[in-house]
């Protein structure tokens, strides 16, 4: 009895068109994992490749200043999207896991800027990704991380814990802007406000927001923030760092050294080139960085924008919670949708089913064509120490998906469940 809600654009995706397996329609619900990629991105990187390509910042021949000029424009595409004050706060890394090390090694080490005893504030739900780096500097500088709990009743970052925990000792706060996870959307302008208070820098893990809804560095005031160009219809091997000017020219040093990122080199010594190229040693990836643009510009004109897309992905988010949480053996992860509130819940659910293995349930549905993922999606201590279960299963969508997609995943998950002898039920009004 509820309206269906068509794709934003499911026609420009080739990969979408065609069958899983004899007969049944792919039906792809994991872009938390990495998204799919419309015709235009696909034609930008073979555009480049065909005419366009050569090492950047080193040839004085007209191919090599293209090349050049085609990536500094995809910086400035970036930096545009994600309204930073100036295009060299953007620094292109390979995904948003080498984002975060770079933030790590050349703020926390390089740059001096942990020492023994301070701490790093994390949260429970980080990914791996924003929680090993920190591990690795952790037993190198002294440091100590910290690790804010959620509310045990919503599963919402406990802010209280958070207000505790932020001391003059943390140097570093740094969260999930939303969790890949529980689906949650934490509070970062509030965070950032009450970290730059307490005297500490903040990093956001934008990796589930940047893809799915407006993301203004200046309005969240954060010193720095990750993404990855292949969860936001890009290529793989291209990420954002995005940081403050004056962070990234005070506070940091290069970790990795090499051709493009010096100004001067001696035998024994060197000078580093300005911002951004001192963050990016070595030759770049130009095409991927080129298509990443291309990404940007379709997700802003053809799609109509990142509020359009945001208002699209809340229908979404409501379609897939409800279509899951009404039965009473599944479990949805994460707050529900009346503790998150309006915006609190981005078009992913991390879901487990009463005596039924994860693993199990995304193999089941994999037979009637429908991609799920399973297992701790790169976030072991939240599903081992805070949700209690070994693993769960989790759908997410993006632009391509419809309410269609979400009913054939409620379809064959009966179908999973019937086949290994339970049952699922609803629960009743
Ligand atoms: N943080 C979050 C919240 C993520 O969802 C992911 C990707 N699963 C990452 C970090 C790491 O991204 P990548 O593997 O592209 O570096």
């Amino acid at each position: 009895d509820r309206a269906a809600i068509p794709a934003l654009d499911a026609h420009s995706f080739p990969i979408l068109q065609q069958e899983a397996h004899p007969g049944k329609r792919l039906v792809y619900l994991d872009s938390a994992a990495t998204s799919q990629k419309p015709q235009c991105v696909l034609d930008a990187l073979l555009r480049f490749y065909t005419r366009d390509n050569a090492n950047v910042h080193r040839g004085a021949y007209a191919l090599s200043a293209r090349a050049t000029d085609a990536f500094e424009a995809a910086r400035a595409a970036v930096a545009g999207f994600l309204n930073a004050r100036n295009s060299v706060e953007v620094v292109f890394t390979r995904n948003a896991t080498e984002a975060i090390n770079t933030v790590a090694y050349a703020w926390g080490l390089m740059g001096g800027r942990l020492r023994a005893g301070d701490e790093i504030l994390l949260t429970v739900m980080e990914h791996h990704a924003n929680l090993v780096p920190w591990q690795m500097i952790a037993a190198r500088t002294g440091a100590v991380l910290r690790h804010v709990p959620l509310d045990p009743h919503t599963q919402l970052l406990d802010m209280e814990a958070f207000r505790r925990l932020l001391t003059d000792r943390t140097k570093l706060v740094a969260l999930p802007h939303v969790s890949n996870v529980l689906g949650s959307v934490q509070p970062v302008a509030e965070v950032v406000r009450l970290a730059h208070a307490a005297g500490a820098l903040v990093l956001v893990d934008a990796c589930q927001s940047v893809p799915h809804m407006p993301v203004d560095v200046q309005a969240l005031d954060c010193d720095w923030l990750v993404a990855s160009g292949h969860k936001m219809c890009a290529p793989s091997g291209i990420g954002i760092l995005y940081g403050k000017e004056r962070v990234l020219t005070d506070e940091m040093q290069p970790f990795l050294g090499g051709g493009e990122m010096i100004e001067n080199v001696y035998w024994h010594r060197s000078t580093y080139a300005g911002l951004p190229h001192k963050f990016e040693a070595g030759t770049p990836a130009t095409a991927d960085a080129v298509a990443l643009a291309e990404a940007v510009r379709y997700l802003s004109k053809d799609l109509g924008g990142m509020p359009r897309v945001h208002q699209f992905e809340r229908q979404m988010a409501r379609y897939l919670y409800e279509s899951l949480s009404q039965f009473r053996e599944v479990t949805v992860h994460g707050p529900s949708w009346e503790a998150a509130g309006a915006d609190g819940r981005a078009a992913l659910c991390a879901f487990t089913i009463r005596d039924v293995h994860p693993n199990d349930i995304s193999a089941i549905v994999d037979l009637e064509g429908i991609a799920i993922r399973s297992g701790h999606h790169c976030a072991q201590p939240l599903h081992r120490d805070v949700l209690k279960v070994p693993g769960s299963a989790r759908a997410s969508a993006y632009v391509y998906n419809s309410s269609e997609d979400i009913d054939a995943l409620v379809r064959a998950l009966h179908g999973a469940v019937e086949m290994l002898g339970a049952q699922l039920t609803l629960v009743p009004l």
